[in-house]
């Protein structure tokens, strides 16, 4: 992982690695441009409370490449 910041397309706020994975897991695979999980939460319509759950989840389980 290089050390550069990403931020999210709509707000700016800073991204951390789980909000980028988060992001390619259920939007885009490939995205250059990310969401916040505010934003996130809000463009699909859920529960900012309910992504934390599935990075958790994808943490946990270990299969997902994108959570290290
Ligand atoms: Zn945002």
């Amino acid at each position: 992982m290089t050390d550069f910041h990403t931020y999210c397309k709509k707000c700016n706020a800073v991204l951390t690695s789980d909000e980028k994975a988060i992001y390619m897991k259920m939007v885009d695979r490939s995205a250059s441009e990310f969401l916040c999980l505010d934003c996130l939460s809000e463009a699909l319509h859920c529960e900012r409370s309910a992504l934390e759950e599935r990075i958790r989840y994808y943490r946990e389980s270990g299969n997902c490449v994108l959570f290290r």
